[in-house]
């Protein structure tokens, strides 16, 4: 964490939500420490083959624009604007009512007026009234137009980059405004003049390069892999071993590869594992692993529209080469909005594939129809359902969970009851946070779409302050202790967001707690869950 960050006290004692004294086109933004990540790697944007790669600094006064970047921004608005239907709605029907004013968590973290989603949309819109309309050709800043300078072109990267694409805003405009379409389609027009941020731009060509967006070679991914197998052998007497790239498998299994790499995500690992092997002795279920498509993220969501798609098709082109008849996939976040909002029109129908049936229980997946991608919690949620796995709760009695409704599996997908009803399956002490916080209201991390660096800490607990401020009062309420959650940005990004606010509660993936629950067939008596900490009843064995 950042030496420079203030005591959580003292950051909220800053906190001041007054109207400021100059109109927001005469107040400049201030690029401060802190609160940005850092500029892409050049490399790393030329190694997908995006424009205007160089080296460049975001608090320099010179960004070393090409000659005729305002023309290739334009030009960009333009394309977009006759593109995407959605793009000129949102800019023509905002009314301005304020109702989205103050449901973002960097406005409510900060109390910068330019992180209220109308006001973000607005430093584009403004461009747009100035150049594609008339009454803003006429009327210039009287009709809120103003025209595209350095300082406005500024102002749209420090921003559109303190936007999580989280969608919370658009639950509550009247018209269904889409915030986090704008602001993807803004970071499209940057990503023209070479304006990523690092914590993207590399992840992407890593991705690219070796299938994941820690550019972990394939040796090396199932390494990870085997250091759990050899983990779980201590911790139940029983060796798992999955398999890898396997051509007619039953299922491609894709996750994010946080969860192979990142604590604790690789607790949420090792629970797929055994479940895994646990459908395997018990149903004969054959799920294969795959070392070159190791990444269900999908970094160019946050992008463009064409890198997103690029990254999409690989687990598609791997689940082709395969022959599987499905793909499964992990807790994650944005893989989930890319399948579902995204997929068909980008690279679907994935016909080559069969319509995802679960082998055990019969059950089709009818809304996987076409992308024939499964959720790892529907498809565990069936099971449950139908009584095929045998659970003992009682081993998560240690934990007081609450669950983060993740902001893409719900508001991106409507998942909102298989992660409850898995971990009320799973786990005897389940609180919920207070309502308008959980399901389509749901809080972000603050982290996400790529913001999840390390020198951008300020901007990571200003807007992830809501979403902690409902775990401390479940925290305090009822003594909850586990934040339970199914995405891996989640899982990267909360344990620092809890450390600084609410330092009693730890962070797991579903699947974890699904792991410590599962009994496997003809495993030694287990005194330890996932992390090697006692079962409950087990402490004193432990001390022994
Ligand atoms: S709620 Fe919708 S219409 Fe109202 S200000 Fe926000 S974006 Fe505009
Ligand atoms: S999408 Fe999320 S982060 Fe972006 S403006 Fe809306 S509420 Fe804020």
């Amino acid at each position: 964490m950042a030496d420079e960050l203030l005591k959580p006290d003292e950051l909220i004692s800053r906190l001041d939500y007054k109207t400021p004294k100059t109109g927001w086109m005469d107040t400049p933004a201030v690029i401060r420490k802190g609160m940005y990540c850092y500029s892409a790697n050049p490399k790393s944007v030329e190694y997908v083959g995006m424009p205007h790669a160089r080296k460049w600094n975001p608090i320099d006064d010179d960004w070393l624009l090409p000659e005729n970047w305002k023309e290739i921004v334009l030009k960009g608005l333009k394309d977009r604007l006759d593109k995407f239907r959605s793009l000129k709605i949102f800019m023509d029907i905002c009314v301005r009512c304020g109702a989205c004013a103050d449901k973002c968590h960097f406005f409510l973290g900060s109390g910068d007026p330019k992180n209220m989603p109308v006001l973000r949309a607005e430093l584009l819109r403004s461009v747009y009234r100035n150049d594609f309309t008339k009454a803003g050709k006429i009327l210039g800043k009287l009709a809120g137009a103003r025209e595209l300078t350095v300082a406005v072109l500024k102002e749209w990267w420090y921003y559109f980059f303190q936007c999580t694409q989280c969608r919370r805003c658009s639950v509550f405009c009247p018209y269904g405004i889409d915030t986090a379409e704008i602001t993807l389609l803004t970071r499209e027009l940057l990503n023209e003049l070479g304006l990523n941020i690092d914590w993207i731009a590399t992840p992407v060509a890593n991705c690219y390069r070796t299938g994941n967006h820690l550019g972990i070679q394939p040796h090396a991914f199932k390494d990870m892999l085997d250091f759990f197998v050899d983990d779980l052998e201590e911790i139940t007497g029983l060796r798992m071993e999955p398999n890898y790239n396997q051509k007619g498998a039953d299922i491609l299994f894709i996750t994010p590869s946080g969860d192979v790499f990142a604590d604790p995500g690789t607790y949420t690992c090792m629970g797929y594992l055994m479940l895994f092997h646990y459908l395997k002795v018990e149903y004969g279920l054959n799920v294969t692993w795959s070392t070159y498509a190791s990444e269900g993220g999908n970094f160019g969501s946050f992008t463009s529209h064409e890198m997103m798609k690029r990254l999409n098709s690989k687990m598609y082109a791997e689940a082709k080469r395969l022959g599987v008849k499905w793909i499964l996939g992990g807790e994650c976040g944005h893989m989930w909005r890319v399948i579902n909002q995204y997929m068909d029109t980008m690279n679907g129908p994935a016909d080559f594939l069969e319509v995802p049936v679960s082998p055990i229980t019969g059950t089709v997946f009818e809304n996987a129809k076409s992308t024939k991608m499964v959720h790892i919690s529907e498809f565990t949620a069936d099971l449950i359902k139908h009584g095929k796995l045998n659970l003992d709760p009682s081993r998560n009695d240690n934990i007081r969970a609450t669950y983060h409704d993740s902001c893409n599996p719900s508001r991106g997908m409507g998942m909102f009851e298989e992660p409850r009803y898995i971990i009320k399956s799973v786990c005897n002490n389940f609180f919920e946070m207070p309502a308008n916080t959980i399901r389509e209201k749901t809080f972000c991390c603050g982290s996400g779409s790529g913001l999840n660096a390390g020198e951008n800490m300020e901007l990571r607990m200003i807007g992830g302050f809501p979403r902690a401020n409902a775990v401390r009062h479940v925290h305090e309420k009822y003594g909850v202790n586990m934040l339970s959650c199914i995405c891996a940005v989640d899982r990267a990004a909360l344990p620092a967001l809890m450390d600084y606010w609410v330092p009693q509660v730890k962070v797991t993936g579903v699947t974890e707690l699904v792991g410590n629950a599962l009994i496997l067939p003809g495993e030694t008596p287990r005194t330890t869950d996932l992390r090697g900490e006692p079962l409950p009843g087990m402490e004193d064995e432990d001390a022994e």
